[in-house]
C-alpha cells in the first residue's frame, strides 16, 4: 500500500520534517502559487502550512484525501477552520510555540519606547551625539494595564512585575483571584485605560475585540500614557490611535501588527511617536522550531487516527 503524503507547502526545515518518520511520503510545493498548490493537495492525506498558504474551501475541495491541516504556528487567519470541519478535515496549530517570543517581544517594545531607542540609535548612525535629546522614562512605579490575561498576558504580567511596575488587567473571561495570583489587579476596561502608563493588547481578534481600544476609551487616557500592540491589527483601532497621538492625548505606541500587513496606508507608521515592527512576535529560532515540531507532532498523531492536542476543531 502506498504511503499517506504529507504536503510541505511553506517552507519547514528538514530536520523538523525528519520528524514525520519513515511511514509518510513528503512532497513539497510552494503554497502561494495557488495552481501548483492545488494541483499538488489532490493526493496529500495531510497538510503541512505557516502564514503564506491559504487554505480555502477551493484547497479543500480539491483534497479528496485530506485528513489533517497543521499550521506551524498559531495564527489561523489563513486557513478556513469552518469550511475543513464540514469537510472532516482536522485543523491544528501550535498555540504555545510562541508565547515566550511575542512576551520577551512585548516587554523590549515598551522598553525601546520609554527611552526612544530607534530614534537614539539613527541619530548616532547619522554621526550626532545628541544625549540631552533622549530623556526617558523609568517603567519602575508606573502602570502596565494588560488587555487579555490568557497565555501571553501572564507571561508579560511575570515580566513586568520584575520590573517593579504596577499590573492592572482587564480579561472578563478570567477570575480576579488567577489575575491577582500574577499580581496584578483585575478591572474594569474604563479603569484600565484611565489608570494605565502603558496598555498593552493580547487579545485574539475577534468581531466582539475588533475595536475594543477606540476612540472613546482613548479619550480616557492619561497623556503620558503609550500603546502595545503585539496581538491582531484591528484591536486598537488604527486611526483613533493615530488621532490620539497627533493630538498629543497619549505618548507613544509600539505596534508588531496592522489592520492591513504592510501597513501600507496606516496612519500610524509615519507618526515619530511610534515604533513599528513587522509582525515579528513569532520571530525567533526557538519559536519556529517549536512551532514546526508540534505541527509535524499533530500530522503524526492525526494519520495515526490518534487525537490532536492543538486539533481547534
Ligand atoms: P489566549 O487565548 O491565551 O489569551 C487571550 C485572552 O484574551 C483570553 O484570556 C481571553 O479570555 C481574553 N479575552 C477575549 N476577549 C476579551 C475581551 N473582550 N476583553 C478582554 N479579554 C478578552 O491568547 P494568547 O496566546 O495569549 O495570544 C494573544 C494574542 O497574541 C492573539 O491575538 C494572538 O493571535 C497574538 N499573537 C501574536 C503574535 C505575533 O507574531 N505578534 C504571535 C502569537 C500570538
Amino acid at each position: 500500500m502506498s504511503r499517506p503524503v504529507v504536503l510541505v507547502a511553506d517552507p519547514l526545515p528538514q530536520q523538523t520534517l525528519a520528524g514525520l518518520g519513515p511511514d509518510v511520503e513528503v512532497r513539497h510545493c510552494t503554497g502561494a502559487d495557488r495552481p501548483a498548490l492545488l494541483a499538488a493537495v489532490a493526493d496529500a492525506s495531510a497538510l503541512l502550512v505557516r502564514s503564506s498558504t491559504r487554505v480555502d474551501q477551493e484547497v479543500l475541495a480539491a483534497a479528496p484525501k485530506l485528513r489533517v491541516v497543521a499550521r506551524a504556528g498559531v495564527g489561523l487567519d489563513n486557513v478556513d477552520v469552518a469550511a475543513a470541519t464540514r469537510a472532516g478535515v482536522t485543523v491544528a496549530n501550535a498555540p504555545e510555540s510562541n508565547v515566550v517570543s511575542v512576551a520577551e517581544l512585548t516587554v523590549g517594545l515598551i522598553i525601546s519606547l520609554h527611552r526612544d531607542l530607534p530614534a537614539a540609535t539613527a541619530s548616532v548612525r547619522a554621526g550626532r551625539w545628541q544625549r540631552s535629546a533622549f530623556r526617558g522614562t523609568e517603567l519602575a512605579g508606573r502602570t502596565v494595564g494588560i488587555l487579555g490575561f490568557g497565555r501571553i498576558g501572564r507571561l508579560v504580567a511575570r515580566r513586568l512585575a520584575a520590573f517593579d511596575m504596577r499590573l492592572l488587567t482587564h480579561d472578563p473571561y478570567v477570575p480576579a483571584e488567577v489575575a491577582a495570583r500574577s499580581g496584578a489587579e483585575a478591572v474594569t476596561l474604563e479603569r484600565l485605560m484611565r489608570e494605565s502608563d502603558v496598555l498593552t493588547v493580547h487579545l485574539p481578534l475577534t468581531a466582539g475585540t475588533r475595536g475594543i481600544v477606540g476612540e472613546a476609551e482613548l479619550r480616557l487616557a492619561k497623556p503620558s500614557l503609550s500603546v502595545v500592540n503585539t496581538a491582531r491589527g484591528g484591536i486598537v483601532d488604527e486611526f483613533a490611535l493615530a488621532q490620539a497621538l497627533k493630538e498629543g492625548r497619549i505618548a507613544g505606541a509600539a505596534l508588531d501588527v496592522f489592520e492591513v500587513e504592510p501597513p501600507v496606508e496606516s496612519p500610524l507608521t509615519a507618526l515619530d511617536t511610534v515604533i513599528a515592527t513587522p509582525h515579528l512576535g513569532a520571530s525567533t529560532a526557538q519559536a519556529q522550531e517549536r512551532a514546526g515540531a508540534e505541527a509535524v507532532r499533530a500530522v503524526r498523531l492525526a494519520l495515526a487516527g490518534e487525537a490532536v492536542p492543538g486539533a481547534v476543531n
